[in-house]
Parts: structure tokens; C-alpha cells; sequence
């Protein structure tokens, strides 16, 4: 059986290993891809309605395939969301005749397919409609009308309910090492998410366009994200156990006794006090880094060479919340610099690190830009150890240019 279309693949086949496409011209290579084209959809449109003749044979039980689409993914080579989705396709094809007669005459994509078919199977009527549409428009068209005529199809109360009953947020970690967030609800409380993200996306997004960076929408939609989720572990701390990073500080001595006494610390770092028995369900149930302000007086720690240790870089990242230039107002993306250069002998200590954004920073490793200081260092001297003021906001620094830019 198929002894046509077997000498014709073979010859398909030999025809094409003798095309050196290396030595082809543009011209011939865009004229070599809608020939393919033309000869994929030709197998693409024969290769899913054989799927779905598979499914309704039931010829996927042979081999012990749990279904079509295990079957597809096995004997085929491909992804089982792929698998799945062709026999999805295969499945809605057997009652449009119209697009099957398309996809086989190469008129449209499988991806146009995909569109005509998810919609006409809700709305038969627009079968026609949309095969035309196919022909003229960008899949993103198609993807859209049909999105709205299957809106128009089925009931927008079930609709609202299955998709909400369908919600779902999901996270995972790539190969590349990347955090992976998605997420699927219904249209309206995807408004309340963006329309809590929004102001605080413009609010980066202006910073950013003010320090001149430029940086993409969905960049600064993720650092609103972030700062979203600060702002609610802020605000929520005293009744849930967020698993995040705090910074808290509390002395010694408060710690070993169980709560605090004349004027000792214990706070959760840019948030508020908090009982010592709090401090010590976080510590914990927590994730943090813990900063015994009686035991390392962060002042006096000086460490000659690049590295920082890690209360001093926590103290650093507490009292510098925004870039130091004082026209800056970067929050994102901070560096930490060395005032007095590492290699001109510059210590990491409290008084000789500076946190900068990015350009800052570049500008004045590279470019001859200073930080000249104009005011004391905003810190106090309580009586138990050391401690950071942080109501201050303004920079102690002077921004200058290099003096042969004036
Ligand atoms: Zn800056």
C-alpha cells in the first residue's frame, strides 16, 4: 500500500540531497523556502488526518501506547504537548471537511489549521469565514479572530467559571537556570494583578528613563513584580511567615534574654520592631541573614581586599536604598563601589563603600566622574553597637565631572 507516495518521498528525497544550498543565492534560497512549504503542507495536512484516523482505529493500543497522543509522541519523534495538540487538531478536522480540504491543497498553515479549527468547532458557521480571513491575514489575525468568535460561541458565565476553575500558577526552573512564572486566571482578576503592578511599573520605568536606562516594558514589569512582593512581605510580616530573605537586627543580648531592654534592637531591617520572640520564630522558619549587631560593630569591619563581607555589604545595602548620586533615584540594579579604588589601596569598609546604578558606577571607574563627600556620613553612635540612621535620605555625596569636561 502507498507504493506511489513511498516512490515519490524517496524521490523527494533524492531530489533534494542533490541541492547544495550552501552555494544557492538569496533570491533562490526565498524561492527554495516556498517550495518547502508548499511540499509541507502537503504532508502536514495528510500526516494529521493519518493521526486521526489512528485515533479513531484505535490503532495507538497496539504497542501499549496509553493513548493517541503517546503514540504520536513515540512513533513520531516529537514532545508530547505537540503530540497532543496534532491530535487535538486531528479530532476537530473530522467535522470540517472545508479546512481539511485546505490544509491538504496547501492553502493555509497547520497553524492557520489550528486557529479555523479551535473556532469553527465552537461555531461552525465560521468555518468559511475564517478560511478566507486565512488567506489574507498574519496568524496573530486569525489567533484573534477566532478567539473572539469563540467568545461569541459559548456562554461568557460557563466560560468565566471553567477558566477560573482552570487557574493556575505555576513555577519552575529552567535549564538555563532561570525562575519560570506562569500563570492562568480569568480576565478579570488578571486586571487586578496588571492594575497593581502598573503604577509601580511607570514608577521604575520613569526612574530608569531619569538615570537614562532603557530597559524593555516586560523588564520593568518584573521589577514591579519584585517590588510588589516587598511591599506585601512588608506589610504582612506580623500575620504570615513569608519564606523570604529579611534582614533582621537585633543585639545580642536581647536575643539571649528573650526580649529587649533600654534601647536595644530588634527590627526587621527597613520594615519596623518586632518582638524578640518573633525574631525568633523567623529565625527559624525563615530564610535570612542574621546581623548581631553586638557582635560585629559593622563600623570597625574593614577588610583589605575585593571581597565584602556579608554584614558589611547587608549594612551597605540597608543605608544605601538608592544610587548616591544625588540627582539619581536608580533603586535597581545597585553596585557596590570602592570611593578610594581597590587597587589604590581603598578598603571595603562602611566609610569607603558606596552603593551606585550601573551607569553611575561605569562612570566612575572609567570616565574620571567623583564622589566628593559634602556632609558627615549619616550615622549615630547608640550605645549598643553600631547603628545605621536611615531617615536621612539625601546623599553625603557631590557628583563631579571629570575636570576636562568641566
Ligand atoms: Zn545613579
Amino acid at each position: 500500500m502507498f507504493d506511489e507516495l513511498k516512490t515519490a518521498v524517496s524521490h523527494l528525497r533524492e531530489v533534494s540531497s542533490r541541492i547544495n544550498v550552501d552555494v544557492i543565492d538569496g533570491k533562490s534560497a526565498a524561492e527554495l523556502v516556498r517550495i518547502s512549504e508548499e511540499a509541507r503542507r502537503v504532508i502536514e495536512g495528510l500526516r494529521t488526518s493519518a493521526i486521526g484516523r489512528v485515533g479513531t482505529t484505535e490503532a495507538w493500543r497496539v504497542g501499549g501506547s496509553k493513548n493517541s497522543a503517546e503514540w504520536v509522541a513515540l512513533h513520531t519523534g516529537t514532545p508530547i504537548y505537540e503530540a497532543q495538540a496534532v491530535v487535538i487538531l486531528a479530532g476537530q478536522l473530522r467535522h470540517l471537511p472545508q479546512t481539511v480540504e485546505a490544509m491538504s491543497s496547501g492553502k493555509i498553515s497547520t497553524a492557520q489549521a489550528v486557529e479555523v479549527a479551535r473556532a469553527a468547532t465552537a461555531e461552525p458557521h465560521a468555518e468559511e469565514r475564517l478560511l478566507n480571513l486565512a488567506k489574507s491575514s498574519t496568524v496573530r489575525t486569525l489567533r484573534d479572530e477566532a478567539s473572539r468568535v469563540i467568545a461569541a460561541a459559548t456562554d461568557e458565565v460557563e466560560r468565566h467559571k471553567r477558566i477560573h476553575k482552570n487557574r493556575c500558577l505555576k513555577t519552575w526552573t529552567g535549564q538555563d537556570g532561570a525562575f519560570n512564572l506562569k500563570a492562568l486566571m480569568t480576565v478579570a482578576n488578571g486586571a487586578l494583578v496588571m492594575a497593581a503592578l502598573k503604577p509601580l511599573q511607570d514608577e521604575i520605568f520613569k526612574a530608569a528613563r531619569k538615570s537614562g536606562n532603557h530597559e524593555t516594558p516586560e523588564a520593568y514589569a518584573a521589577d514591579a513584580l519584585m517590588a510588589l512582593c516587598d511591599a506585601k512581605t512588608a506589610s504582612t510580616t506580623k500575620t504570615t511567615r513569608p519564606n523570604v530573605v529579611m534582614n533582621i537586627r537585633v543585639d545580642l543580648g536581647a536575643i539571649n534574654r528573650g526580649h529587649s531592654e533600654h534601647g536595644e534592637i530588634c527590627e526587621i531591617a527597613g520594615v519596623g520592631p518586632i518582638p524578640v520572640a518573633t525574631a525568633k520564630e523567623y529565625l527559624g522558619e525563615a530564610f535570612l541573614k542574621l546581623l548581631i549587631v553586638d557582635g560585629v560593630d559593622i563600623k570597625t569591619v574593614a577588610h583589605m581586599g575585593r571581597h565584602i563581607p556579608a554584614p558589611l555589604r547587608t549594612a551597605i545595602e540597608e543605608r544605601d536604598r538608592v544610587c548616591q548620586v544625588p540627582t539619581c533615584d536608580m533603586t535597581t540594579g545597585l553596585e557596590i563601589d570602592h570611593i578610594k579604588p581597590f587597587a589604590e589601596g581603598g578598603a571595603a569598609s562602611l566609610e569607603n563603600l558606596v552603593r551606585l546604578c550601573k551607569r553611575h558606577h561605569h562612570q566612575k571607574t572609567h570616565d574620571g566622574y567623583r564622589l566628593v563627600k559634602i556632609k558627615p556620613q549619616r550615622l549615630e553612635k547608640p550605645a549598643t553597637g553600631a547603628r545605621i540612621k536611615t531617615n536621612d535620605s539625601t546623599p553625603p555625596w557631590a557628583w563631579r565631572a571629570p575636570p576636562d569636561t568641566g
